[in-house]
């Protein structure tokens, strides 16, 4: 008994069937004599729609008419839901994001949560009522409404979670939990029970689409427990938490697959001091995020430097690179698209050796060639070929799961 913050995304209430099926989770967690905020999602793709209407009438319609209209996804899920449970006998209310309190940042499109004024949440909690709060959205200094970006309202919930003090904070999805590899795709990847907050962000990062990245941030750094389970199979889901010593460290907790890099190769710079520093500044100064970085020992006075972005931001730093090597002649650089970045995590490895050399082995029995490496305490990253990308999962994956 205590309270609980329910989310559910776009699929778990993409139509009247499912809107039902939700207040029947929501109610039932209320009768077992919890309190109950939820959180939800824009049904289906109505975020998208959204965006293509807006697109259709201005494509260059400003951020603020913009999150205007994104705003008004959520508006209806969450009348919707709230009208579903008082079919079923109980009492609620449904919140728009200022309703709720949500104070943001001004940036509209990627707005950031700054704080929640739980005033009315308690008030409405204290009249026994269920609350339903629209995700994604909040309110500005200027009393405008703005929206946190997309998959947003896994933020909002956590927010909430963290704000209230709640004890858990459920994420209620189409998939069940959080596995070794995408179950789509590796028949034999297995469901994690627990997950600690490190690995949940790597692997949210290398596109393991569970959970938004910036809602683990946020759970971690709040320390709000998350369960990620399926809003379609009653059962238990994934526990996303802080290491403790309890946990069963898993050596590898996944492998994960991203196919949105390019990879730029800067030939023949000069072997001299200053060179990374200026153009990675470069970058950095145009909010260009750098991930794999490589850097060739020099010979005969020059160097290659080859570095990933992701591949929206790859001709952009195209230029950015191009108008430095501009000052200095006989510059080659090469961009390659066709690449993937296939990584392992697991906490366990910091303290296992041979964790690299078991994941180049299965990349060596798959023939695959390795162009980058890069790692981190829980986190090896290979950038290979794209099209070696599912072969090269399903070789590691064997090669630590099997
Ligand atoms: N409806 C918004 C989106 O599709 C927010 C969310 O789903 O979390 O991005
Ligand atoms: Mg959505």
């Amino acid at each position: 008994m205590g309270l609980i913050v329910q989310k559910f995304g776009g699929s778990s209430v993409a139509n009247a069937e499912r809107v039902m099926n939700v207040a029947q989770i929501v109610t039932e967690t209320y009768k077992a004599g919890n309190d109950v905020i939820v959180v939800v999602s824009a049904q289906g793709d109505t975020t998208d729609d959204l965006i293509a209407k807006g697109k259709e009438i201005n494509p260059a319609g400003s951020k603020r008419e913009m999150d205007m209209l994104m705003s008004a996804g959520e508006q209806i899920s969450i009348a919707l839901l709230a009208m579903a449970i008082e079919k079923l006998g109980f009492r609620v209310v449904s919140l728009l994001g200022w309703q709720a309190g949500f104070e943001s940042s001004s940036v509209y499109g990627a707005a950031r949560i700054k704080r929640i004024n739980c005033d009315r949440l308690r008030t409405e909690i204290g009249q026994h009522r269920i609350v339903v709060v629209a995700g994604f959205q909040g309110l500005n200094k200027y009393d405008d409404i703005t929206t946190f970006g997309r998959g947003g309202s896994d933020t909002s919930a956590v927010a909430i979670a963290a704000a209230m003090h709640a004890d858990k904070c459920q994420i209620y999805t189409d998939v069940d939990g959080v596995y070794t590899a995408d179950p789509r795709k590796i028949s034999n990847a297995v469901k994690l029970d627990e997950i600690t907050y490190d690995e949940m962000l790597e692997l949210a990062t290398l596109g393991a689409q569970v959970l938004n990245n910036r809602s683990v941030e946020m759970a971690k750094k709040y320390n709000v427990e998350l369960e990620v389970l399926s809003s379609l199979e009653r059962k238990p889901g994934t526990i996303v938490k802080e290491a403790n010593n309890k946990m069963e460290r898993m050596l590898i907790s996944g492998v994960a697959k991203d196919t949105d890099v390019s990879r730029i190769s800067v030939i023949g710079v000069a072997d001299e001091p200053g060179i990374a520093f200026k153009i990675f500044s470069r970058l950095a100064a145009k909010h260009i995020n750098v991930d794999i970085i490589l850097q060739s020992v020099g010979r005969e006075n020059t160097k290659d430097i080859s570095f990933t972005v992701a591949r929206g931001q790859g001709d952009e730093a195209v230029e950015i690179v191009k108008q430095f090597t501009s000052s200095v002649s006989g510059k080659d650089i090469v961009v390659d698209n066709n690449v993937a970045k296939v990584s392992i995590v697991g906490a366990g490895m910091e303290s296992h050796p041979g964790v690299a050399a078991k994941m180049f082995e299965a990349l060596y029995n798959a023939r695959v060639n390795i162009q980058m490496i890069a790692t981190s305490e829980i986190k090896i990253s290979v950038l290979i070929n794209q099209d070696d990308a599912d072969r090269a999962v399903t070789a590691i994956h064997a090669a630590f799961f099997d």
